[in-house]
């Protein structure tokens, strides 16, 4: 036996699809754990939907992913083309031999008649099959339509059996070739049919395993016949389950993102991504959840493939991400976080180059040059690391640590138990503390503030609250002390000081 060779062979009609990206991950999956090849086709034979700008993005979302592939149209390989539509004529020869062997004829049946066909079948209840009309023709009469000019696709001349597979997902299944009529190999113009095109793609690359989703699984039967009319050695078929929605209907754009280009714009960690979907329709055979790619290539086995469909759920997919969040530290997260926000256009400048010029948040300018570096992002992540699900999260998490005001209106900063004018004399007193202190050498702010809330002869609740609004504008923030900390005295006594200000009025 040869060396094991995966594939997979999207379709660049749209942005790489979630189900399409766990086809990519199970094959690259498979192939490094059994030292084989796993190879890009890219198959844009329906030229009017085919675009090089999804073949990009594509690319990079399976880069982004972390899969790599060994041959490829950006890499090359000694079985290339690698893109389909490079090797009309290889497939023109092949149609040929099947031309010559008898197993073709051409039908002259036109579009409308065939949706008429379809349409009474649907009609009658029937599964639609092309009626034969064009099966028996003679010669003459076909070279002489095709001298008048006429337009006439490729069918293929099917014999009513059973065809059988041994499937490696879901073992022996078989369908009735009966039932579904002469099917088209090649359109008027020549250019083969999906269902042609990759038999002999996957044939000449040398293909052993062609895994991909159930869906699939009545085009395979067909190819098979395919590859017996051509005397062709098959590669083994695995189809896995289809991935869907809550409804258990098939997962489409109505239920939220489905594009793995959009999990990257929302700010989720690739790691968390790959554990998320390898776990959508595979497992290890044990209660483990946590796997790196690594991890995954050791443990993968394609007969642990799930047979049953998997329900995508993206409450789980949020689950993973906050472990893998929290499992990396401050600073490390601080860089992956930085770069992301950067991308998105919320820094002018990358900190991670020039420490201290973010003189850009959240639209919101700020002057450069007494603005935060990066030791500062990473105190403040800190702070939200137990809370963050995904970085699209974090400017609205994170904004108060950026920008140079705070609103709070008075409606905000006073409470039922205390008047305007003495929830500002206790800002004043905060403002003093801090002053006097400094938030930094008090070894803890809370004793300070709790011995304050005494003196003032408040619950110390209701002092935290309006001091929290005034640094933060949010009732829901991380730890006061903390925040207060990390701010720093010139933050803390320029925003109470703006609240004294406001409430004064
Ligand atoms: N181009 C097909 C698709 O995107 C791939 C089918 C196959 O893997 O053979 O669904």
């Amino acid at each position: 036996m040869g060396k094991p060779r995966f594939r997979i062979a999207p379709s660049p009609t749209g942005s790489l699809h979630i189900g399409n990206a766990r086809t990519a991950l199970y094959n690259f999956l498979a192939s490094r754990k059994l030292g084989g090849d796993f190879i890009l086709r890219i198959e844009d034979t329906a030229r009017d939907r085919s675009k090089i700008e999804y073949e990009r993005t594509i690319i990079d979302g399976l880069h982004w992913l972390g899969i790599n592939w060994d041959e490829g149209p950006d890499l090359g390989g000694s079985y290339g083309p690698y893109r389909q539509s490079e090797r009309l004529q290889i497939h023109k020869e092949f149609l040929q031999i099947l031309i010559d062997r008898g197993y073709t004829y051409h039908c002259f049946c036109s579009r409308e008649e065939l949706a008429f066909e379809r349409e009474l079948a649907q009609k009658q209840g029937r599964a639609p099959k092309y009626s034969g009309k064009c099966r028996d023709l003679s010669d003459e009469e076909v070279s002489s339509r095709l001298d008048a000019g006429e337009e006439a696709t490729i069918r293929f001349r099917v014999e009513p059996r059973i065809v059988g597979l041994d499937d490696i997902v879901m073992g022996k299944i078989e369908e009735d070739a009966g039932l579904w009529g002469d099917f088209v190999l090649a359109r008027s113009d020549g250019t083969p049919v999906y269902n042609f095109a990759v038999v002999v793609d996957d044939h000449l690359m040398d293909i052993s395993h062609v895994v991909r989703g159930a869906d699939h699984i009545s085009n395979t039967f067909k190819q098979i016949m395919m590859y017996e009319a051509l005397d062709l050695e098959r590669p083994r078929f695995g189809h896995m389950p289809l991935t869907l929605n809550a409804k258990r209907q098939k997962l489409s754009k109505r239920d939220g993102s489905v594009a793995v280009e959009e999990y990257r714009e929302q700010g989720y960690l690739p790691e968390a991504v790959v554990n998320f979907i390898a776990l959508l329709g595979w497992n290890p055979g044990d209660e483990r959840e946590m796997f790196s790619m690594n991890e995954l290539i050791n443990v993968f086995s394609m007969d642990r493939i799930t047979t049953s469909n998997a329900i995508f759920d993206v409450a789980r997919l949020d689950w993973f991400n906050g472990v893998y969040v929290r499992k990396m530290s401050t600073d490390q997260l601080a860089h992956r976080a930085n770069d992301y926000l950067s991308d998105l256009g919320y820094f002018s400048s990358n900190p991670t180059r020039s420490s201290n010029d973010w003189s850009h948040l959240n639209g919101v300018p700020v002057p450069p040059h007494d603005w935060p570096s990066m030791n500062y992002f990473i105190a403040a992540l800190e702070l939200e690391k137990e809370r963050i699900r995904k970085f699209a999260e974090l400017p609205e998490l994170m904004n108060f640590f950026f920008v140079e005001d705070i609103y709070a209106d008075t409606s905000q900063l006073i409470s039922k138990k205390h008047s305007q004018s003495d929830t500002r004399a206790a800002l004043v007193r905060v403002a003093e503390l801090v002053g006097l202190q400094g938030v930094n050498k008090m070894d803890t702010v809370e004793k300070y503030m709790r011995s304050l809330a005494d003196d003032l002869g408040w619950r110390a609740g209701d002092l935290f609250m309006p001091v929290r609004i005034a640094l933060t504008g949010s009732r829901a923030t991380p730890p006061l002390f903390e925040t207060m900390k990390v701010l720093g005295d010139q933050r803390v006594l320029h925003r109470l000081n703006k609240a004294v200000e406001q409430l004064s009025s």
